[in-house]
């Protein structure tokens, strides 16, 4: 499984269902530069959908599972070029991360029931952006109470099980 931490700096959403974050948290797995060659979100459409956790490939953008989600079935849409700025997005590139994180709602919603989302991108780490050099759609999906949706899994399952059945679900739900 590859490495990523995209997630930003901790928030609010701290609270939710990410124990797993604590490898973030303590650092772990941070690019050394913000170079491609070091770059997560280059890295993963590289490897196959399993290993990279990709839910669904695009023409010029990719959607894969958040390595350390704020909740479960946390999705970041990613142009495949090493761009940092949304303002460095071509046109075509705009286009498709903006269907790309319209259709990850509808595949979050339709397998999770997920009641609310909250979406978009940390620019710069002045932000809170974990790889700044490389940007990255968050899509979040939400729930009253923020339970687990997959409560059964989550309780008996390791996390890369648990990410592979994540990744899994998502995927066969993108039509
Ligand atoms: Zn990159």
């Amino acid at each position: 499984m590859t490495h990523q931490d995209g997630v930003g700096v901790p928030d609010g959403l701290d609270r939710l269902w990410t124990p797993h974050r604590m490898a973030y948290i303590r650092g772990e797995n941070k690019p050394s530069d913000g170079t491609p060659r070091e770059c997560p979100f280059c890295r993963i459409p590289t490897l196959d959908d399993e290993a990279g956790l990709v839910v669904h490939r695009g023409d010029t953008a990719y959607v894969v599972l958040n390595l350390y989600p704020y909740s479960p079935g946390h999705l970041m849409v990613c142009p495949y070029r090493h761009v940092a700025d949304y303002t460095e997005l071509t046109d075509a590139e705009t286009i498709e991360v903006a269907g790309l994180t319209r259709a990850a709602m509808r595949v979050i919603r339709s397998v999770s029931g997920a009641q609310g989302f909250n979406i978009g991108m940390n620019q710069g780490a002045v932000a809170g952006a974990g790889i700044s050099a490389h940007l990255h759609q968050h899509v979040v999906p939400r729930w009253a109470g923020d339970q687990n949706f997959m409560p059964i899994i989550g309780r008996t399952k390791t996390l890369p099980e648990l990410m592979s059945e994540t990744r899994q679900l998502l995927a066969g739900a993108w039509a």
